[in-house]
């Protein structure tokens, strides 16, 4: 390929980039990455890092199966495209819709497709919309979401996320979503005991469903853990109080599992992780761990039920793209054949969480948390306080990220905490290996932020 200084001109002058400062990449040039195997990447220079974030949260399997690029091409020899409209289906989303409900807990068995998370976030908003109007109530329009969550970037799903710089920019959030505080005791729990916090927390969804009115809120949203707010893990007494509170005002709970499905946390699924029994499940990223992009709804029987008996009048010229099933499939075959969910459970998890949680020794560390292979480390100037960095500083979770970078390690900042979520077959030597590198971009941040 052409030189790394050439591609970064034209990347410049022609890509736009998804969060990204535009000028940054005049300034400092975009890193170009030419392949991956297992848990590596390299970039256009030739260099290796190990890939501490799975992409986007999402190469579950690891990069470079070519059983997965063979299933890809094999379906595209066979039938590249065909949609599932007007009482047409095939195989491949047949099977898969097979495969996803007997994976899931609970009864949920019904999977509506889209192509990424943020699609089936917006399928959730009017799906369960539809559902009460089906039932009757079509007043209980409002989804009661959390500050802080991500549920993606279309203007339904960012609407649905509580990250208020997105709303700024798009004049957002649309109606009908309203937004309770987060379960982050770190930033927010001040003196409190955490399992009070979360308490405390959860119970502003029963004060908002009745100041909004019980008979106008139609759902709940939340990922299990936070992931792009920073892999906040609520304390153990958050998620069971949010489901006592579902389940008295009778509201349709709905378990974003983007990020936390498919073994992230240990589990299949986080639900199974905390308890959580929603009525929906929005999944995306492992469920082709990035090879090909997919997401879906996955509903339980009830729903399914109301949603049956009408026209649904939804859906995307790619909802169970067939490339993109075969693909999941595979991905999904492997994990499970192979046993991979349950080794990064069983085995990886409480390795990386004794390699993890010894972070919390270096003096730029206020904490180190992990839950399955999905962890994050606070950066602060005064350990006993939690205190925050000045803004003046610069980001140091930006410094932290540029020292990772330069010794072989992609960890992703998000303001001044430290995020991973490795792909779930990374060995007990590649974690060794994550820990080392990621301490020694500490001691260069610390360095640099006390001159
Ligand atoms: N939901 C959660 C919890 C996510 O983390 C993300 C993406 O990071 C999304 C939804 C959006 O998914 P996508 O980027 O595939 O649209």
């Amino acid at each position: 390929h052409m030189p790394t200084a050439e591609l970064q001109a034209l990347d410049a002058a022609h890509h736009l980039h998804p969060f990204t400062h535009g000028h940054d990449l005049n300034k400092k040039g975009v890193r170009v990455i030419t392949r991956a195997n297992g848990v590596t990447l390299t970039d256009s220079d030739g260099n290796e890092m190990l890939d501490a974030m799975a992409g986007l949260w999402c190469v579950n399997l690891g990069y470079g199966r070519d059983e997965l690029a063979e299933a890809a091409a094999r379906q595209m020899k066979e039938l590249p495209y065909y949609n599932t409209f007007f009482q047409t289906t095939h195989v491949p989303a047949i099977a898969l819709s097979e495969k996803i409900a007997s994976l899931t807990p609970y009864d949920l068995n019904h999977t509506f497709f889209a192509s990424s998370g943020s699609e089936a976030n917006d399928t959730n908003i009017r799906l369960v919309r539809t559902y009460w109007a089906e039932k009757g109530q079509p007043e209980r329009k409002i989804i009661i979401s959390r500050m802080n969550a991500y549920h993606g970037s279309s203007m339904g799903s960012a609407s649905l996320g509580g990250m208020v710089p997105m709303h700024e920019q798009g004049d957002m959030p649309i109606e009908n979503i309203h937004h309770i505080g987060q379960p982050h005791w770190y930033a927010e729990g001040g003196d409190m005991d955490p399992e009070e916090f979360g308490l405390m927390r959860a119970r502003e969804l029963e004060e908002k469903i009745e100041e909004l009115g019980p008979e106008k809120v139609a759902a709940f949203i939340g990922e299990p853990i936070q992931g792009a707010g920073g892999v906040i893990i609520p304390p153990k007494s958050y998620w069971p109080e949010i489901q006592r509170i579902c389940d008295k005002y009778g509201i349709l709970l709905i378990a974003d599992e983007v990020i936390c499905g498919f073994g992230r946390t240990g589990d299949w699924f986080a639900s199974e992780s905390f308890g959580i029994k929603p009525h929906i499940m929005t999944i995306a990223k492992g469920l082709s761990s990035g090879y090909a992009p997919i997401g879906g709804s996955v509903v339980c029987d009830e729903v399914a039920d109301v949603l049956n008996g009408c026209e649904f009048s939804h859906g995307y010229t790619y909802s169970g793209h067939p490339v993109s099933c075969a693909v999941a499939l595979e991905n999904l075959r492997i994990l499970d054949e192979e046993g991979i969910v349950e080794r990064a459970g069983k085995e990886t998890a409480p390795y990386l969480k004794g390699k993890w949680e010894a972070l919390a020794d270096h003096p730029l560390v206020g904490e180190a948390k992990i839950q399955g292979l999905m962890g994050s480390i606070a950066l602060t100037p005064h350990k006993e306080s939690r205190a925050a960095f000045a803004a003046d500083k610069g980001t140091a979770g930006l410094i932290c990220r540029e020292h990772c970078f330069a010794n072989g390690l992609v960890m992703r900042h998000v303001g001044d905490r430290m995020v991973i979520s490795p792909p779930l077959v990374i060995t007990k030597d590649e974690v060794d290996m994550l820990a080392d590198r990621a301490w020694k971009a500490l001691d260069l941040a610390h360095k640099q932020l006390e001159d």
